[in-house]
């Protein structure tokens, strides 16, 4: 089942470029892989004007994980649909959500001796099981602090194209959280942030006047062995498909319903692959429903996080135009490049992406933020203000500087260059004049202004 494996690079899937993948989206009628609806893309190659359309795996970008393929074109046999819906059926989870939460209810009755996790099979176990996983590496004496952080108990899938679990530094959740309140919302949407959900969900249970509830919707099934099923969708945020069907969904809308105005933000930080417009359609399809939920809403938007890193700006923005990044820098626990700038760590390229007035989204001084008065956002404190692009420039916390020749503030490491006519990198290649002269072979110049042809 397959058939074959996905030509080109799916990493490099960008919006347009010449001789490339390019996403199309969610077409009508698409045919499903064990991942819900396939997404339709076409594979462009130089010089043709149109390329070949398929369908491909929305959730696992490497095909090892999914190797679901299949031309626009292409005839689908009675047998071969029929092995297909087979196969799909035959790779979901081995237990059922319900029968998660039926095993936890078992497993917390147990005495702290026999509460065991399988660090193989990532799994709860119940003593008859013991046997069946006597040969493999297990926990022993789960506590219920344990029960009440998955995210520590499991380990995170790492696999760089799939899933890509980063989980939030202490520092960064903890300041998603307070922020979170201190706006007054009483709802959380964890869409893909267990982390933060997990924070969410054991406060409530342990704090009585913690009053904040929040729902997870994540590929990632494990963590349905935790929680309720008015607490967890197994979803794939990238076709906006709920595994458990119209149940889930129901749990979703109903969740999204705003009683007693308690206000509702959805957070999200997705896998950092290309597909900003999958995730941008899920995303919307998410605040329509919380707009059908009531008739209030008119003109407003579902409040929204976006998390995720700062070179996606213009793809975000163009999808999603009310929204704007905030320079707050979201660190992560097992990922030594998106750790926090100070204390001499590196610095992470991971922003906020909001529709909530930039004004309202307070920055820590503590950590260096401070409030420009002028662009009415907090920023970093080697963000300058620059005086002619009139907004404080900087994307990546150190101090950007203007060009008077691109009009525009940019890297510190960068200078114009006059053949590129833009600025760079000193030592990068000149994109125009990269071969040298078509006359004498010299760098800097093109055939047509050739000192030598002139001088003969
Ligand atoms: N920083 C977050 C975790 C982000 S990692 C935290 O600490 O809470 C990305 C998350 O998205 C993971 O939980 C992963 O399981 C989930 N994810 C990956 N692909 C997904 C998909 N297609 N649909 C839904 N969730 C997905
Ligand atoms: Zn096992
Ligand atoms: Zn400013
Ligand atoms: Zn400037
Ligand atoms: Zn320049």
């Amino acid at each position: 089942e397959g058939g074959g494996n996905m030509a080109g690079d799916p990493e490099g899937l960008c919006g347009a470029g010449a001789g490339g993948l390019s996403l199309l989206g969610l077409a009508p009628g698409a045919p499903s892989c064990p991942h819900g609806p396939a997404l339709l893309f076409v594979k462009t190659s130089q010089g043709k004007a149109e390329g070949r359309r398929f369908y491909a795996c929305s959730a696992c970008r490497d095909r090892k994980d999914c190797n679901f393929f299949q031309w626009e074109d292409e005839k689908v046999s009675e047998t071969r649909h029929a092995a297909r819906e087979e196969y799909n059926r035959n790779h979901q989870p081995f237990f059922t959500h319900r029968q998660n939460v039926e095993r936890y209810k078992n497993f917390v009755l147990l005495p702290l001796s026999k509460r065991r996790f399988c660090q193989e099979c990532q799994q709860l176990l119940l003593p008859a099981e013991w046997q069946k996983h006597s040969n493999h590496q297990f926990l022993c004496d789960i506590s219920t602090a344990q029960l009440k952080s998955p995210s520590q108990l499991l380990y995170p899938l790492e696999n760089k194209k799939t899933n890509a679990q980063y989980l939030f530094a202490d520092r960064s959740c903890q300041f998603l959280l307070d922020l979170i309140t201190d706006l007054g919302f009483r709802r959380v949407l964890s869409v893909g942030t267990p982390r933060l959900h997990e924070i969410i969900q054991s406060k409530a249970s342990q704090e009585e006047d913690f009053r904040v509830r929040s729902l997870l919707l994540d590929i990632d099934f494990r963590y349905s062995q935790f929680y309720a099923e008015d607490e967890f969708c197994h979803y794939n945020m990238f076709n906006h498909y709920f595994f458990g069907g119209e149940a889930a969904r129901e749990t979703c809308r109903k969740f999204l319903y705003q009683d007693n105005g308690e206000r509702v933000i959805m957070v999200t930080d997705p896998p950092f692959g290309g597909l900003v417009e999958a995730l941008a359609s899920s995303f919307k399809k998410l605040m329509a429903m919380w707009k059908e939920t009531e008739k209030g809403h008119n003109n407003q938007e579902m409040p929204m996080f976006w998390i995720f890193p700062y070179f996606f700006e213009s793809r975000i923005l163009e999808c999603f135009p009310s929204f704007s990044m905030m320079d707050y820098q979201v660190d992560y626990d097992n990922h030594a490049l998106y750790k926090h700038g100070k204390t001499g760590r590196r610095q992470s390229p991971v922003r906020i992406f909001t529709n909530l007035t930039p004004s309202m989204i307070v920055l820590p001084v503590e950590e260096g933020y401070r409030f420009c008065a002028i662009c009415q956002r907090y920023v970093s404190s080697g963000n300058q203000h620059c005086e002619i692009c009139n907004s404080c420039t900087s994307k990546d916390g150190r101090r950007w500087k203007h060009c008077v020749l691109c009009k525009k503030c940019v890297k510190p490491s960068w200078f114009h260059c006059n053949n590129c006519n833009c600025c760079a990198l000193q030592n990068h290649a000149c994109e125009k004049t990269d071969a040298g002269c078509f006359v004498c072979g010299k760098a800097g110049h093109k055939r047509s202004t050739c000192p030598s042809l002139s001088s003969t």
